[in-house]
Formats: C-alpha cells, structure tokens, sequence
C-alpha cells in the first residue's frame, strides 16, 4: 500500500559548506527501494568531508546526507522480501544481503532535482535501497543502536579478526571520536585488559575510560613501548606516520579505520614493513554484513551510549549548530531527531 505521506524534509548540500531544509516530494518506489520514517540519525566524519568538499569533485550536488539511522519502515516496493511495513530498522553505508537498488532521485516542492545515494539519513522520510537496511531484532536502546549503522560496526569488524586472537590481550587505540571509542567497548567486550586510548581532547578521554580504556593519553607520542595492535582512527596521515613508532616489530600490526581525506598520500619508509610490522585494512571481505549484525546487537543490546551523544539533541532545523558543535568537539555524535 502507497504511504500518505507526500512532502517531508531532508537537509540537502546545495554547495561546499551550504546545507538548506528542503521540502522534499515522495517519489514512486523503484524496485528494491523502501520507504523508511527516520527516527534517529547522526553525523561522522564522512559527512563533514562530503560537505567541506574534502572528498574531491562532488559530481551529485544538490544531494542528500547522512549514513547512519534508526527508522520504521512505512512503504516497500513489491520486490521487497526481506523486511515489511512496520518494522524496526537501522539503516547503514554498510552492505547487507539484499538487492542493490542504488541511489534515490527527488525533487523539491519547487521541481528542483536532488540526489541521494542508496542510503541517506538527514531527512524525516527517505527512499533506501533493500541493502542498506537491517531489521532490528527488537525496540531496546534505540538510541544506541543509531551507532551500528557506522562506528559501531566498523569497530565490530576491525576487532572481530583479533578477538579469537590469543596473541595479545593489549590493545592502542588512537583517536577517540566515535569511531575509537566505540572500538573501546568492542576491546572492553572482547576481554582486553589494557585498553590504551589516545585524543588531544581531555574529556573524550574521560568518556574512554567511561566506556573501558584502563590508560588514556593526550598524544600518542606520550607512549613509553611498543604495542601488538595499534588502532588508528584519527585519519591524520602523521598520526598514522607515528603510530610506526609505537608499533612491534617482528609481528605487531596497524589496522588503518579512520577517514583520510582524499588525495593525502603515506611516504612510507619500507623497512618498516620489512621489519614485520603489517599494515592492513579493516574490511578483508565484501560479504554482507548481516551474519555480524545480529551478533552486533545481541552484544550491545543492554548498553546505553549517552556519552557519544552528549547533554544536546539537534533536529533537522539545527543542523548547522549540530555540525558545528561536532567540528569543535563538544559532541561525538550529535544526535538529530527527525
Ligand atoms: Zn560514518
């Protein structure tokens, strides 16, 4: 059945640094495209480079934002099989099973045409592409469960290899915005015992060692030793640069997950791979992400994030000042009612 509802609004990128609340119209569903209520959504670093335009040429301006929301799904197209009207869902840049039904095309009330990738969530209503989505297992901690549309999961999948590990039970993490803080509770989950958590900011390192860090510094250059695993979330190319410094060789390994701007490039000095540290990437394969999903939740199902969030909810009206609040640190995630 057609959903009512026809006109909603969606915080669109008209240009570099210049968002505006739009009043989008519901389009007809394509095949494997879902109609989905956003309830909650935030923002990550992705979306702060998408909108200074550090992610290079931005070919789909006026487009659509956002990655990472809970919702209720309210329409499906009839190729639709895996999930229903009604349900529960949280929507993720992280690819499920299901079909691919790619990006969403809109216009505003006043004809003016806006893009939209398979996902976007800074919107009250968006059409989602069917693997995009995941059906939550219940209605628990809603609001937590908003991070395993990005962070949450990302820090899921960095660690899952390293969990059956018995190789070591240390563990650096070096950036604690969401991405790092959630690999926090991931190691906390996982049984490490020495949960070293580094950010300039003092009070993201309190929330670390809220969250489970037992060792928190200001800088990564404050270490004394070198470590097995070295997490770097930070996306600074020198931050990366150091963390070989503090890396064993001979075995140790550094898992890159932060967002490096585009075209900054690593002038790597070889022997330090020579020397047997590994460098590697978090995401070894391109199988949906389902199976580690439903573990995912089941995980954190009685766990409360307040911390990422913070005193201050935003809505779609304050994007902005949440953007802002985001850029100067004062939030994790900010949280956006829609
Ligand atoms: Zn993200």
């Amino acid at each position: 059945m057609v959903y009512k509802k026809k006109v909603f609004k969606a915080a669109v990128l008209i240009k570099k640094n210049t968002i505006k609340i739009l009043d989008l119209v519901k389009p007809n569903l394509k095949p494997f495209q879902v109609f989905v209520k956003i309830k909650y959504s935030s923002i990550c670093h992705t979306q702060l480079q998408e909108i200074q335009g550090d992610r290079g040429i931005d070919k789909f301006l006026p487009h659509c934002l956002g990655h990472e929301a809970i919702g209720e799904v309210k329409e499906t197209h009839k190729s639709v099989k895996k999930i229903k009207v009604g349900d529960k869902v949280c929507l993720s840049w992280i690819k499920n099973d299901g079909n691919d039904a790619g990006g969403s095309t809109y216009s505003d009330i006043n004809g003016l045409k806006i893009n939209a990738g398979p996902v976007h969530t800074l919107n009250e209503y968006a059409v989602i592409s069917e693997n995009r989505i995941y059906k939550l297992k219940n209605n628990k901690n809603l609001k937590s469960k908003l991070l395993l549309g990005c962070a949450m999961s990302t820090a899921y999948n960095t660690l899952h290899d390293e969990f059956n590990s018995n190789f070591t039970k240390t563990i650096v993490i070096i950036g604690c915005g969401g991405l790092g803080l959630s690999c926090v509770v991931m190691a906390k989950l996982k049984k490490f015992t020495k949960i070293i958590a580094i950010d300039k900011f003092k009070k993201k390192q309190e929330i670390a060692r809220e969250l489970g860090a037992t060792d928190t510094f200001s800088s990564i250059e404050k270490l004394k030793q070198k470590f097995d695993i070295v997490l770097e979330c930070t996306g600074d190319i020198e931050v990366l640069k150091s963390s070989f410094k503090f890396t064993k060789e001979f075995g140790g390994k550094i898992v890159l997950i932060g967002n490096y701007p585009k075209g900054q490039k690593l002038n790597l000095d070889p022997w330090n791979v020579i020397k047997g540290i590994t460098l590697k990437g978090a995401w070894l394969d391109n199988n949906p992400f389902n199976k580690k999903f439903i573990e995912l939740e089941k995980l954190i199902e009685n766990k409360k994030f307040n911390s990422f969030f913070g005193q201050n909810i935003y809505n779609l009206k304050n994007i902005n000042t949440a953007l802002n609040d985001f850029r100067q640190g004062r939030t994790v995630r900010p949280l956006i009612i829609t």
